[in-house]
């Protein structure tokens, strides 16, 4: 078996407007865009990444804007909240600032010896802020627009809300390596790579909810990390040894991928933690151009004029992106 993941990823959820994800996930959870791109597979649709100063793999949530999707359902079979870590101290610091700026803020929750957060995002999708003592040795980004004592410092752990337990943590225990952690109120905590923050899943047993629909507001996959090609290829062999249905590698341009389900439904991803995001603009300049792969380079013109128009936040001067306006939408 190739050594269990490193710790995760990033997380891929829906959302409607780009504008408005921007607006909260950069204006309000202060996190850089890093990279502003379309979905490889549907380039009518952007992909924007948001994650610490250069993008690396643990800090990032990436969205697929789609405008006018229906709102999906949050249920069994679906990662139900994403947690982010922030320093110790911070939560009600964090609390006023979501609520002055209407956010969908709950209270401060204690659970496994830490302090939750829960907030929705403008399109529903469960996050939490959770405050421990270890964030402070993240690096914060110190270009975004909240103060470095406070700001996001990468993820913390994901959710998942399962039917059932066996399955799901027989497959991240005997098939993917990670370590049982510690349990309790039905939440059983599964660690990878140096534990801690940034490398935790927590399942939670809740045969009671109906199955979830993945659409917006909703987290379509979690990526864990592998360091490079060689071992993602000995992930893919040993996951299509164990009978799972596994994708080819596909070139996301900043980082390989593969994917499979978990045996509760969430589809799950491995990727390679390079090339990374400097890899087609300078770490001065991320996310502030729109950046397509090489196959789409000759479609962008047709590309930038279906594509909404969106507002890309900086240091400098104002730049739009994106053709459509709202009028033509
Ligand atoms: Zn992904």
């Amino acid at each position: 078996m190739p050594s269990a993941p490193t710790g995760l990823h990033h997380v891929t959820a829906i959302a409607t407007d780009p504008q408005r994800n921007a607006d909260f996930y950069h204006g309000v959870l202060g996190l850089r865009l890093v990279k502003t791109t379309v979905n490889f597979d549907a380039p009518d649709t952007y992909h924007l990444y948001f994650g610490g100063e250069s993008g690396q793999p643990g800090t990032l949530i990436t969205f697929f804007p789609w405008p006018g999707a229906p709102p999906g359902r949050h249920g069994a079979g679906q990662a139900t909240a994403v947690a982010f870590s922030v320093p110790e101290g911070s939560l009600g610091w964090w609390r006023e600032r979501l609520r002055a700026r209407g956010a969908d803020v709950g209270t401060v929750a204690h659970r496994l010896e830490e302090e939750a957060l829960p907030v929705r995002d403008p399109d529903g999708l469960g996050l939490e802020l959770v405050a421990h003592r270890q964030a402070d040795a993240a690096p914060a980004w110190e270009g975004g627009p909240v103060p470095d004592e406070h700001a996001v410092r990468g993820l913390h752990s994901v959710t998942l809300t399962e039917a059932g337990y066996e399955h799901t943590a027989g497959l991240l225990t005997d098939t993917l390596g990670f370590r049982f952690a510690e349990e309790a109120n039905n939440r059983f905590r599964f660690a990878t790579g140096e534990g801690g923050a940034g490398g935790l899943v927590d399942v939670v047993c809740r045969p009671e909810v109906p199955q979830g629909l993945v659409a917006a507001g909703t987290v379509h996959h979690i990526a864990w990390r592998t360091p490079d090609d060689d071992e993602q290829v000995s992930w893919r062999e040993a996951l299509v040894g164990q009978g799972l249905n596994v994708t080819p590698v596909l070139d996301r341009q900043y980082f390989h991928s593969i994917y499979f389900r978990e045996p509760g439904g969430v589809l799950l991803e491995i990727a390679t933690d390079p090339p990374g995001f400097t890899v087609d603009e300078p770490l001065m300049r991320l996310g502030r151009a729109l950046r397509l792969p090489p196959w789409l380079e000759p479609s962008r013109a047709e590309i930038e004029q279906a594509l909404p128009a969106l507002r890309v936040p900086g240091p400098d001067e104002e730049i739009v992106l994106g053709g459509r306006t709202a009028a033509e939408a």
